[in-house]
C-alpha cells in the first residue's frame, strides 16, 4: 500500500468526513510551482493553496522571518502586550492599498474573520444595517459570511439560519448577461433601491474578480458606477480583496485595474506568504470610529504571521511580482485562447494576470442564462490533469470553471510544461 493509502485511512476514522480534499495524495514537500507527495510524485502546482502562497512555498525569506521570529516570541497578544511588527503590517498595509487618504488596519486570522470585521465597522462608521452583496459572490464560511456566500451547495447547504440585513443584487457577468458595465451596474443600483432602500446601506461589498464564484471578471465600468453610488448615497464601498490581492492579477490589488478607490479592502490569502493573516484596511475616520476594544482577537495579528508578511511583502517588491503576474497572463492568456479555438467546449476564457479561467459549456447549447454549463465534463478535465502530474482547481456557481492560480515565481519551462499537460487532458476529452 502507499504511503499516501495509508495516511487516507489514518484520515477517514479521525478527520471529520465534512472536511475535504481534492487530491488523495499527501503533501511531503513543496517548491516554487510543484508539490510532491510522501509516495515521490510530482504535481505542477497551479493552485498555490487557493492563491496563497504568491511568493513561493517557502519563500526563504519568509522561512528565515518565521523562524527567528519564532525564537524571539511566539503570542503575546496584541491586545494584551503589544509588539513592532504588527504596527508596521498596518503601516505597508496603509501605504500598498488602493486610494492616497489617510487610513487605519486591524488584523485577523482569515478570510471570512476580515471581512467580518468590514461589516461590523461599516454598520458602526454609517450607523446602518444593510450589506449588499452580489451574485455568485463568495466571502466566508462563517455564519455572517455564509450569508453574504451566494453558492448553497458545499457552502452553506443545511447551515442555516443566517445572519439578516443581507441583500443579494445581480453581478456583472459578461460572458452570461453581455451587458455592457454601466448597465449591469444600473441593474444591480436599481435593485438596491427597490429593494434595499439607499439610505439604509451600510455596505456595498464586491470581489473586484470573483474567486469561488468562477473568476467573473465584471465588465468594465460596473466597479467604478458602484463606488460612486456608494459615496454618493452614504454607503461605504467595501472590496474584498482577498483572492485578488498582493500581486496576484498584474497589480497590488485589482481595485487599482479600474482606478477604484474603495472605503474599505479586505485581504489574507497571499498577505503572508502561507501564515494565516488577515486585514480591514480603509479610510481614518471609518476604521477610527469603532471604540478602543471593539475590534480584535486573541491571535489577530499573530507575531509570526506579521514577521512572514513582512517579509513576504519584501519579496514581492524585490522581485516585482506584479510584473511576474503580468507576464504570467503574457505566456498563458494567448496558449487557452488557441487552446478555445480547437475545443468548442471552451465558452470563455477570462482573468487578468495570474488568476486565469476557462469556462466549460456544452457547445452549441443555449440556456435562459447562456450556453449550458458543464460541470461534468469540467470535473474529468481536472481528474484527467491531476493523472498528468497538474494541480488544477475547478470553481463556479455551476461548478463549469476550471481556475489558474500559479505561484507568482513559477519559472517559463514549469509553466510550458503545465500548459502542455493541460493540451492534452483537453484533447483526451474530444
Ligand atoms: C477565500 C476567500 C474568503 C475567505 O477567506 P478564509 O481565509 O478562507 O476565511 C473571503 N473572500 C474571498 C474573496 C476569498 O477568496
Amino acid at each position: 500500500m502507499s504511503n499516501s493509502s495509508e495516511l487516507h485511512k489514518r484520515r477517514s476514522v479521525a478527520v471529520a468526513r465534512g472536511v475535504s480534499s481534492m487530491l488523495a495524495s499527501y503533501v511531503d514537500h513543496a517548491a516554487d510551482g510543484t508539490l510532491t507527495d510522501v509516495d515521490g510524485r510530482e504535481w505542477i502546482d497551479l493552485a498555490a493553496g487557493i492563491a496563497v502562497t504568491n511568493v513561493g512555498s517557502s519563500s526563504p525569506r519568509v522561512v528565515a522571518a518565521v523562524q527567528r521570529q519564532a525564537e524571539r516570541f511566539t503570542h503575546t497578544c496584541f491586545m494584551i502586550a503589544p509588539y513592532e511588527s504588527y504596527v508596521a503590517v498596518c503601516e505597508q498595509l496603509n501605504a500598498l492599498t488602493p486610494g492616497a487618504f489617510e487610513k487605519r488596519s486591524a488584523l485577523f486570522n482569515s478570510g471570512a474573520e476580515a471581512v467580518e470585521n468590514a461589516v461590523k465597522i461599516a454598520r458602526h462608521a454609517t450607523g446602518r444595517r444593510a450589506v449588499v452583496v452580489f451574485d455568485h459572490a463568495y466571502h466566508g464560511r462563517t455564519n455572517l459570511t455564509m450569508a453574504l456566500t451566494a453558492k448553497d451547495m458545499p457552502y452553506k447547504h443545511g447551515f442555516g439560519p443566517f445572519a439578516g440585513e443581507v441583500y443579494r443584487v445581480p453581478m456583472s457577468y459578461p460572458f452570461r448577461d453581455g451587458r455592457s458595465g454601466p448597465d449591469a451596474a444600473a441593474l444591480a443600483i436599481s435593485t438596491i433601491e427597490k429593494q434595499v432602500g439607499a439610505d439604509q446601506v451600510a455596505a456595498v461589498l464586491v470581489e473586484p474578480i470573483q474567486g469561488e464564484g468562477g473568476f467573473v471578471v465584471p465588465a468594465e465600468g460596473f466597479l467604478p458606477s458602484l463606488a460612486d453610488w456608494s459615496r454618493a448615497n452614504g454607503a461605504l464601498y467595501v472590496a474584498d480583496e482577498i483572492q485578488t490581492g498582493f500581486c496576484r492579477t498584474g497589480d497590488w490589488f485589482a481595485s487599482t485595474h479600474e482606478h477604484v478607490e474603495p472605503d474599505l479592502v479586505t485581504t489574507a490569502k497571499g498577505i503572508a506568504g502561507g501564515l494565516p493573516l488577515a486585514a480591514v484596511t480603509g479610510r481614518a475616520d471609518l476604521m477610527d470610529a469603532v471604540h478602543p476594544g471593539g475590534l480584535g482577537g486573541t491571535y489577530g495579528g499573530n507575531p509570526i504571521a506579521c514577521a512572514a508578511a513582512l517579509a513576504a511583502i519584501e519579496t514581492m517588491h524585490e522581485l516585482d511580482l506584479p510584473a511576474a503576474a503580468r507576464r504570467i497572463e503574457s505566456v498563458m492568456l494567448p496558449r487557452l485562447r488557441e487552446l478555445q479555438r480547437r475545443h468548442p467546449f471552451i465558452g470563455d476564457v477570462r482573468g487578468r494576470g495570474a488568476m486565469l479561467a476557462l469556462e466549460i459549456v456544452v457547445p452549441d447549447s443555449s440556456e435562459p442564462w447562456g450556453p449550458a454549463p458543464d460541470p461534468a465534463r469540467t470535473a474529468r478535465i481536472q481528474r484527467r490533469a491531476h493523472e498528468a502530474g497538474l494541480l488544477l482547481l475547478t470553481c463556479g456557481t455551476y461548478g463549469n470553471v476550471i481556475r489558474f492560480l500559479p505561484p507568482l515565481v513559477i519559472d517559463d519551462a514549469t509553466l510550458h510544461t503545465a500548459l502542455e499537460r493541460l493540451a492534452s487532458a483537453l484533447d483526451d476529452q474530444d
